[in-house]
């Protein structure tokens, strides 16, 4: 017997009408690529989305066509975000700063249509459009007085299309489980690989990310997303803001620590989410310039593993709490969230940060198991590691025109590449990348956990540590370091500083001090890079 309730569908266009009825007067404050700061409501955000809606459709999109972006996170990509998904087109969000080769090579595999773009990205576009063969519409996202005199591509103006086009849009019955929009995976083995969400995959990671024991949003909030809206949705925050109808506040380009800090401030901004290395850059400004956050309670930290000497900068010297938070574009992102369960609240601050390093619980909706090599579950006793897989409603079950074959197990669960290990509680603790465990002995050695040590020395700025060939032990790890500026370092007093804190032969074999560590495209350290550079480098 089927239950007698609604078969209401689960699409984004309910978001933005449900954040323009409750919440008209809310505000969405951007920071523009111009340099000015923008101020709309989300009830001119639904008026807006509905004119790109107009303006695709007088283009020829329809549902199922992809429409990309190479944006910054601003008002007018959050438009982007509704109008497009909201009419049944698929919003697939580019990275701009892969190579403009793999640019165009996405945009070819994706067979994009239009191309909505900030004017910091035209030599991007200048360099990829001759060669993305499925474009139609080049958008620059201005107003007719900031379009370049002279371009050698037709490019529209976005505020003009958007001038002529009719607030009235009546937006489609869509099935939930249509497309909605796109993100590709970094690539950093092989070519990048589409992962293609639907409605409905949207919409629960929506509820998923508000619930308290997750990212905690509500209206009472003012959200400040830093994670940018090109890697996997801006984990999912524009969303969750129209669904709590939260005041928005978008930093555009300026992703520095000074401007960072003034548009916190200046917005009264509660809570914000972002990678460690835009955080590491924010608290450096702040401690130079001696300054403190008025409003801020939370913030979010994921990507990587958040640093425990930054953890505890956040809560101890700042008053925010950090919400550790792990996923990845296949997850549209959102897997566990890192908060205290009851039975924590009495215990000393000590004990708790050691629960709060952790990535965290599960949020309903993902379950979580480790497995051996050979696919055996293990026990959840928080020493012993294993692949990590995860399953639930938004999980990827295939990639874009079924790119690598099938990803799953054959029992249907999502292989992470990660390796992590999850405890009595629940709790999960990320040890290493599959392919940046070092492997010494038969035994296997967190690069994560010798990287977070050497980054709680305080002459250290960014440590990253990787595998070295050994006859005798298969890999030794090789800790490559660089120096807080002014700041004076020696291997032996490094290394000292491991004593105590891990195993004997785990202490890494040497230590070279570079002056920078490659980032790749999403703020990661380019573990690949490094071990190109230094993946020969001669053991003592
Ligand atoms: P990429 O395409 O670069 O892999 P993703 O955002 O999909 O980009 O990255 C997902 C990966 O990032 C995870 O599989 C994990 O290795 C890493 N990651 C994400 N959050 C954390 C975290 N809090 N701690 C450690 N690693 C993390």
């Amino acid at each position: 017997m089927h239950g007698l309730m609604m078969d209401a569908p689960l699409t984004i266009s309910s978001l933005i009408e449900h954040a323009a009825r409750h919440h008209g007067e809310g505000e969405i404050v951007s920071r523009g690529t111009e340099g000015v700061i923008r101020r709309k409501t989300w009830a001119q955000i639904r008026s807006r989305a509905k004119q790109v809606a107009n303006v695709l459709t007088q283009m020829g999109v329809k549902q199922g066509d992809r429409v990309a972006t190479l944006a910054w996170n601003t008002d007018r990509h959050l438009e982007l975000y509704f109008g497009v998904s909201g009419m049944g087109a698929v919003l697939h969000t580019i990275n701009p700063r892969l190579h403009p080769e793999q640019i165009a090579w996405i945009a070819n595999h994706a067979e994009d249509t239009v191309l909505f773009f900030d004017s910091t990205f035209l030599p991007i576009v200048t360099a990829m459009a001759p060669h993305a063969k499925s474009l139609r519409h080049l958008v620059m996202l201005t107003d007719t007085e900031h379009m370049p005199a002279d371009s050698a591509l037709d490019l529209q103006c976005y505020e003009a299309l958007l001038g002529a086009a009719s607030e009235v849009f009546d937006w489609p019955a869509i099935d939930e489980q249509a497309a909605s929009s796109m993100c590709y995976t970094s690539g950093t083995t092989g070519n990048p690989k589409g992962v293609l969400y639907s409605h409905r995959s949207t919409l629960l990671h929506t509820y998923g990310v508000c619930m308290p024991d997750s990212l905690n949003i509500s209206a009472r909030d003012s959200l400040l997303p830093v994670v940018p809206m090109f890697h996997v949705n801006a984990w999912g925050l524009p969303y969750a803001a129209a669904a709590t109808g939260c005041k928005l506040v978008m930093p555009g380009p300026g992703l520095d620590g000074k401007s960072l800090h003034e548009l916190f401030e200046a917005e009264g901004v509660t809570i914000s989410a972002g990678v460690p290395t835009v955080w590491l850059g924010l608290l450096n400004f702040m401690r130079e310039q001696s300054l403190k956050f008025s409003a801020m309670k939370r913030t979010v930290i994921g990507g990587s593993t958040c640093p425990p000497a930054m953890l505890r900068s956040f809560e101890l010297d700042y008053g925010v709490q950090v919400l550790h938070a792990w996923g990845m574009t296949e997850m549209s992102p959102l897997g566990t969230s890192c908060t205290l369960k009851r039975q924590h609240m009495a215990q000393d601050r000590e004990a708790q940060f050691a629960v709060q390093f952790k990535q965290g619980r599960t949020v309903f909706g993902v379950d979580l198991r480790i497995v051996n090599d050979a696919g055996d579950s293990l026990p959840w006793d928080g020493k012993t590691s294993g692949h990590l897989q995860v399953r639930g409603p938004w999980v990827l079950k295939s990639y874009f025109k079924n790119e690598g074959g099938d990803p799953l197990t054959p029992d249907g669960w999502f292989p992470t590449g990660d390796v992590a290990t999850i405890d009595a509680e629940g709790y999960m603790q990320i040890t290493d990348r599959s392919k940046d465990v070092i492997k010494s002995g038969g035994e296997w050695i967190s690069s994560i956990d010798l990287e977070n040590i050497a980054m709680s020395h305080p002459a250290v700025a960014m440590a990253a540590c990787i595998g070295v060939p050994h006859p005798k032990w298969d890999e030794r790890p090789l800790l490559l370091v660089v120096k807080r500026p002014g700041q004076e370092l020696s291997k032996a007093d490094l290394l000292a500083h491991f004593e105590g804190k891990i195993a004997k032969w785990w202490m890494p074999d040497e230590v070279l001090f570079i002056d920078a560590i490659p980032l790749g495209a999403t703020g990661k350290m380019l573990k690949t890079r490094l071990r190109e550079q230094y993946g020969s480098t001669p053991l003592p």
